[in-house]
Order: structure tokens, then C-alpha cells, then sequence
């Protein structure tokens, strides 16, 4: 099997995909790892591929020039996002001043990127989609954008927002601004699917999937609990323990301080701000670039001072990628031989579990 870059390094950023003229390359996904496969049948050997590839020709980091953390004035917007909404503060600024938006939503059963320049789409961006999004198809839609001499702003994924800028490349970066989120590693959509299967949920028939509401992670499907109302479901356990990210996550060269973005967002963990405030939602904003300070001025953002080592210290993501855990190998193995997710993850934290079971009892006998 001949891969674009190192074996089980792949991101699925599908860069190589969309710029290969003989559709010579496919992402194949076991859920534990991806790889960009060539068929070398197809294979002309431009070699455009490798060299597009931002796993295998990093782009260059930089450390922030100034920390902040914050929230978007619009009260609505935060308690509809997932942390402080800054985000959809900067997304919806940058399309009331005339530019593109690409970032992350749900459509058919799969979270893609998608570009727009009306406010109503940037409305479907708004809340974190804790699975590995698909950036297909949007790198060329961004180029041509660019060299029309349009205004984009991306905002995704670190490895995503590395593959567009490798994409575009320096020519056309003027125009091109930047926003990448504090990372703790996604897993592959196979796996998310094959959960709201196992809880009768067909992708395709669900409209809306959220990964956290109120402030608070916990997956529903249309408005509807895949677990309990403020309970832990078992894919939410296993996101936040990273147990099941694809193999390339667990040595992200993302997860640091310096970014390869213009601005980057987080949550302000940590914080010190009153409680009130942090239950709904505080963001951590990194910035990079004069052009990440420009947007942020440009947006609706309420700004204060964040104390730079304590949001390090409780972010581990600006420190090191999340740690592999001993108990991924007897998940996937489980999984493999066809048991269900709920049973696997349950098995490997069986105490959370527990604990978890026992919150679900109390709010149904309406005790706590
Ligand atoms: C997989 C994942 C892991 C994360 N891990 C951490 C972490 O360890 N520490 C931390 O501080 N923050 C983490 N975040 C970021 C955090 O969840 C919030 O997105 C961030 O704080 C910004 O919040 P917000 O309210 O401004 O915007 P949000 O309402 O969260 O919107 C975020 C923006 O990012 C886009 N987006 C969301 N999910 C995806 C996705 N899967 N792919 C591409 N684009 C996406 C949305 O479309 C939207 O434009 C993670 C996010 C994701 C998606």
C-alpha cells in the first residue's frame, strides 16, 4: 500500500485528494487510523500530492501575541455555542464585511465544511462537532474565492486549517484568514455513525447532532438525549478520555502553544471569572497575527485579561497531544468482534460509569 505520508500519520485532510488531477487517491478509515492510499495504477507521479501534504511539509508556528479570554456580546449567540460564541462573533463580522466563511456543519448524515457568505448559513456553523470533520471538496472552492480577489475566513480544525493553508499556498494568503480551535483529538465519523446506529439512529434520518449544550458535553440527536439530560453518554465518555481518536492525533504537532493560525479559540479552563460567567461559556482567544487581532476587533467581542500560565495549565492541548490510553487497544479489538460501544467503554470506566448511572437515577427520581 503505497500512502502520501507516513503510515497511520494521515489527518484525512484530503488535501492530496482534491489536487490530485487522476483521482489517484482515496482516505481509507479503519476508525483506529487513516491513510491517504495511491493507487498507482492512476499515479503519474507529480508528485503533487506529497508535496501539498502539510504532514509532510509542516507549516511554520508562531507564538501568540496576546491572550485573552471572552465572550460575544450577542447573549444569544453564547448560550447557542459551545463556550464563549466568539467563534460566530468573528464568522458573522467577517460576512457583514463583505468575505467568505468556511467552517464545520452537519448535512446528510456527515459533518463537512462548507463556504457561504450569508448569515443565515453561518448560523449551522455555531457548536462543537467532536468528530473529524470532511474538508472535501472546499479547498478549491476557497482558491478560487481567493483569486477572485474575495475575503475568506476558515475556521476549523488545527490539521484542517494547516491542510488550507498548504492548499492555497503563499500567493493568495493575503486574503486568507485563519481560525483554528484548540484541538483534544477527534474521532472518525465511521465511529459516531456506527453509535447513533447502535442507538437507532440513522445518520441519514437526523437532522441536528449537538456534542454540548448549556455549557455541558453530552450528545443529542435532534434535541433528544442520547443519554440523560446532563449525563454522560458512552461516545461523549470516550471522547473525553481519548480513547478512540484516529492514530494521528495522539502525536498532534498541533497541540502547542505556537499555531499556524492568525487567531485560535478555545475554552478559558481555569478561568477565574465569577462562576455566573463561566456557566455560560468563556472563551479562550490566542492571538498570532496582526491580521487575527484585525478580526477580532472587527467582531462583537467582550474582552478581558487571561493569565496566560494557568490557561496553559489546565489545557493540555497547548502543551502535548492527549495520551494514548492502554484501554484503546481492548476497545477496538471488542469492536472489532462486534460488540457495542456502550458495553466497550463502559468495561474500560467502569467506575464513571457507575457514577454516571447513579446521576441518571437521582434526576429521574427528580433528587438531584
Ligand atoms: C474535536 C474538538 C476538540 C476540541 N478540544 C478542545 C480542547 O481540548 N480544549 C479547548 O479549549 N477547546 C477544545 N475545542 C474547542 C471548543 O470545543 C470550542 O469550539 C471553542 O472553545 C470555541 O467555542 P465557541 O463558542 O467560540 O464556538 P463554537 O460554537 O464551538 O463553534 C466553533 C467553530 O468551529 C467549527 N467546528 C466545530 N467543530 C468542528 C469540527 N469538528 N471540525 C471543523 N470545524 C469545527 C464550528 O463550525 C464553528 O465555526 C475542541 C473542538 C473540537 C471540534
Amino acid at each position: 500500500m503505497k500512502t502520501v505520508c507516513k503510515p497511520d500519520k494521515c489527518t484525512g485532510c484530503t488535501a492530496c485528494v482534491n489536487i490530485c488531477p487522476h483521482n489517484a487517491i482515496s482516505i481509507q478509515d479503519t476508525m483506529i487510523s487513516l491513510n491517504a492510499v495511491i493507487d498507482e495504477d492512476k499515479c503519474i507521479n507529480c508528485n503533487a500530492c506529497e508535496k501539498v501534504c502539510h504532514v509532510n511539509h509542516p507549516v511554520t508556528k508562531v507564538e501568540p501575541m496576546k491572550w485573552y479570554q471572552g465572550w460575544c456580546e450577542d447573549s444569544d449567540i453564547r448560550s447557542s455555542s459551545s463556550s464563549g460564541g466568539v467563534a460566530a462573533a468573528l464568522e458573522r463580522a467577517f460576512v457583514n464585511g463583505g468575505g467568505y466563511v468556511c467552517s464545520c456543519m452537519y448535512s446528510k448524515g456527515e459533518f463537512i465544511y462548507s463556504v457561504t457568505n450569508r448569515l443565515e448559513d453561518v448560523e449551522n456553523f455555531k457548536g462543537s462537532k467532536y468528530v473529524k470533520s470532511n474538508p472535501s471538496g472546499v479547498y478549491k472552492e476557497i482558491k478560487t474565492l481567493l483569486r477572485q480577489g474575495n475575503k475568506v475566513l476558515f475556521v476549523g480544525l488545527p490539521c484542517h486549517a494547516a491542510a488550507v493553508r498548504k492548499y492555497v499556498g503563499e500567493k493568495y494568503e493575503e486574503n486568507l484568514f485563519v481560525a483554528d480551535l484548540i484541538c483534544h483529538g477527534s474521532p472518525s465519523q465511521k465511529l459516531l455513525k456506527l453509535f447513533l446506529e447502535q442507538h437507532n439512529k440513522s445518520s441519514v434520518s437526523v437532522q441536528n447532532v449537538e456534542f454540548r449544550k448549556n455549557n455541558k458535553f453530552c450528545l443529542s440527536c435532534d434535541d433528544k438525549y442520547i443519554a440523560q439530560k446532563e449525563c454522560l453518554d458512552k461516545y461523549t465518555m470516550g471522547f473525553l478520555n481519548a480513547l478512540f481518536y484516529t492514530e494521528n492525533c495522539y502525536e498532534c504537532q498541533y497541540a502547542s502553544k505556537e499555531r499556524i493560525s492568525d487567531i485560535t479559540l478555545g475554552d478559558s479552563w481555569g478561568s477565574s471569572m465569577p462562576a455566573q460567567e463561566q456557566s455560560k461559556g468563556i472563551s479562550l482567544i490566542l492571538v498570532q497575527t496582526e491580521k487575527g487581532g484585525q478580526l477580532l476587533k472587527d467582531s462583537n467581542v467582550e474582552l478581558f485579561d487571561v493569565d496566560v500560565e494557568n490557561a496553559v495549565s489546565n489545557n493540555h492541548q497547548l502543551r502535548h497531544p492527549s495520551v494514548k490510553t492502554d484501554k484503546r487497544g481492548y476497545f477496538f479489538a471488542g469492536l472489532k468482534k462486534g460488540k457495542k460501544i456502550d458495553l466497550l467503554v463502559r468495561k474500560c470506566y467502569p467506575k464513571s460509569s457507575f457514577k454516571q448511572w447513579i446521576k441518571g437515577l437521582l434526576i429521574k427520581l427528580h433528587i438531584k
